[in-house]
């Protein structure tokens, strides 16, 4: 029996407490290690996730204009996940808030995907509606306002898992590769197919669910969005394992690196799932979902911005462990810290100017600068790989080699472990294998997951970023300027209306 999020005693989620009571007793159907999952919240190798997620609630809290903002449906405070932006600056705010949240978790708080699905479709859904006069754009708007009404989380389900890469949706062997819509009735769809790496769908409240790629007419019943229940009939989740999961399940609280926060991926399976018909957003409108999918991505890629948040808590440690090992005075050491820096701080450059270069579509809503996301982005695909090669080098071998947090407080050997993993004397050995631990962690461990593969493949793999790129980089006007200078053309033959990526350059 699927069981409504939005029952009779359903109430506004304020603080982060709120939020880990909302995800209590809820009828799920989620395996983890061949074993059906009966309460997740109290789950220890799932809580992480849960906390990186309430912290985006108690930041809102402490801080407000940063992380919520005014409801324009209710005009109650809500979170900024839940804001669809109607300026460059709502965008700047919403990387200003990323960055800060992967500052105080150090791993992925999941509630991106979501973010830049709505405000994707708030665009989307108003030129389709125009085109088609269908009545997508008000339906959207009335599922934002009941989220808004309980300040609830949405996941974002784009990525199918797609079996022959070569090959279209309706050419699959198995229709079932992309999710479609399995039948229809008068009421609504019911969709089949599976949905791979999902970011935080479990944390969440609604799924919206979304094509992963252009779709041409034979692929007509790939062509639907709709939101979901996360509770939904039909649903079976499987949860993705991480490097070093299970340490949260030893019981200590060192080995695990960050003891508090996780991120969180699962393969999300529907069969037969309903969507009514007031929660459809596409339906069969096979030419607009790369539309859909390229705003998405832009939109997506300059949130990547999170991880110059979490590296900067890499950065740190990777400091921190420097002074404890006594050579933060070295050259190499505070060399090797700047270019940390320098690499961390040309992420968040590229995707706070794809904000700040951001236009208005349409609907009003604002969309950030296509190329300098897909430039912060591409960045995101090996700096952070860049930097956690840098903290593994201060960190030395020990990030690899330590013994256990069992061996540490053993009451036979622990006083030789303690003894021998001594760094500088100001020190005590806990918190130098604590500092280790982190950087283990992020770079080999748990948050890994989120600050290198999730850095090369979420919002799409390098090659996408090169294609969009490539799409946008205006070579025949970079090539007239060349010419006009070397003397082969005429300055006047190549003056023509800007277009593109230089019109929103050199707008004023
Ligand atoms: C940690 C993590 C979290 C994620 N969270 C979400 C989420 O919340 N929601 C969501 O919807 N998605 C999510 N994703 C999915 C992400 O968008 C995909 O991983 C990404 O688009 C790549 O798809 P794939 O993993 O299927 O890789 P593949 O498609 O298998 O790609 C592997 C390689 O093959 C290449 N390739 C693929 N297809 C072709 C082709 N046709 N021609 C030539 N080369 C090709 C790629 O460029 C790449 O180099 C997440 C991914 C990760 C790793
Ligand atoms: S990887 Fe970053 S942008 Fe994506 S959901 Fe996690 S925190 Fe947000």
């Amino acid at each position: 029996m699927t069981k409504n999020p939005m029952s009779a005693d359903t109430k506004k989620i304020v603080s982060g407490e709120d939020y880990i009571n909302s995800l209590r007793n809820r009828d799920l159907n989620i395996y983890l290690f061949g074993e059906q999952i009966k309460e997740v919240v109290d789950h220890p190798m799932i809580r992480p996730s849960i906390n990186a997620v309430a912290e985006t609630y108690d930041l809102a809290i402490r801080e407000p204009e940063l992380a919520s903002v005014i409801s324009p449906f209710t005009g109650k405070r809500i979170s900024r996940f839940l804001h669809v932006v109607m300026s460059a600056h709502d965008m700047v705010l919403q990387n200003k808030m990323q960055r800060k949240l992967g500052q105080n978790t150090g791993t992925c708080f999941q509630r991106c995907v979501g973010m830049d699905a709505f405000n994707s479709l708030y665009s989307v859904t108003f030129e389709m509606d125009e085109a088609n006069n269908t009545t997508y754009h008000s339906r959207l708007k009335s599922f934002l306002k009941t989220m808004h009404e309980f300040n609830f989380v949405v996941g974002g389900a784009m990525t199918d898992v797609k079996g022959d890469r070569s090959l279209a949706p309706h050419q699959q062997e198995d229709p079932d590769m992309f999710v479609h819509i399995a039948k229809r009735t008068k009421e609504g769809v019911y969709i089949s197919g599976a949905k791979a790496h999902q970011t935080g769908c479990i944390n969440s409240h609604y799924m919206l669910v979304m094509p992963t790629m252009r779709l041409g007419e034979a692929d007509k019943d790939y062509a639907i969005v709709g939101a979901v229940p996360v509770e939904a009939k039909g649903i079976t989740y499987i949860y993705g394992r991480q490097s070093c999961d299970t340490r949260s399940m030893e019981g200590g609280s060192i080995d695990t690196g960050n003891n508090t926060y996780g991120g969180q991926e699962a393969m999300v399976i529907f069969d037969n799932v309903f969507i009514p018909n007031e929660w459809i957003f596409m339906d069969g409108d096979y030419e607009f979902a790369s539309m859909l999918v390229e705003r998405f991505t832009t939109y997506h890629r300059r949130s990547y911005v999170c991880k110059s948040g979490v590296g900067d808590v890499l950065i740190g440690a990777a400091a921190n462990i420097a002074e404890m090992n006594g050579v933060e005075k070295a050259s190499h050491i505070k060399d090797k810290l700047v270019q940390m820096t320098h690499l961390n701080e040309t992420i968040y450059a590229t995707g706070i100017a794809a904000s700040y270069q951001g236009h208005s579509t349409k609907s009003g809503c604002y969309l950030c600068d296509d190329m300098l996301a897909n430039v912060c982005k591409h960045h995101v695909t090996k700096m952070p790989y860049e930097i956690g090669r840098l903290a593994q080098d201060l960190g030395g071998g020990l990030v690899a080699t330590m013994p256990s947090e069992k061996d540490l407080n053993h009451p036979e050997i622990g006083v030789l472990v303690k003894k021998y993993l001594k760094g500088k004397a100001e020190f005590t050995t806990v918190e130098r294998v604590r500092m280790l631990r982190l950087i283990e962690n992020m770079t080999l461990g748990r948050n890994a997951v989120g600050y290198l593969t999730e850095s090369m493949h979420g919002a799409g793999s390098p090659q996408a970023q090169r294609i969009q790129i490539g799409r946008a980089m205006q070579l025949e006007y970079k090539k007239r300027l060349a010419k006009v200078l070397a003397g082969i053309q005429d300055a006047d033959d190549a003056v023509e209306e800007l277009s593109g990526y230089f019109k929103r350059v050199f707008a004023l």
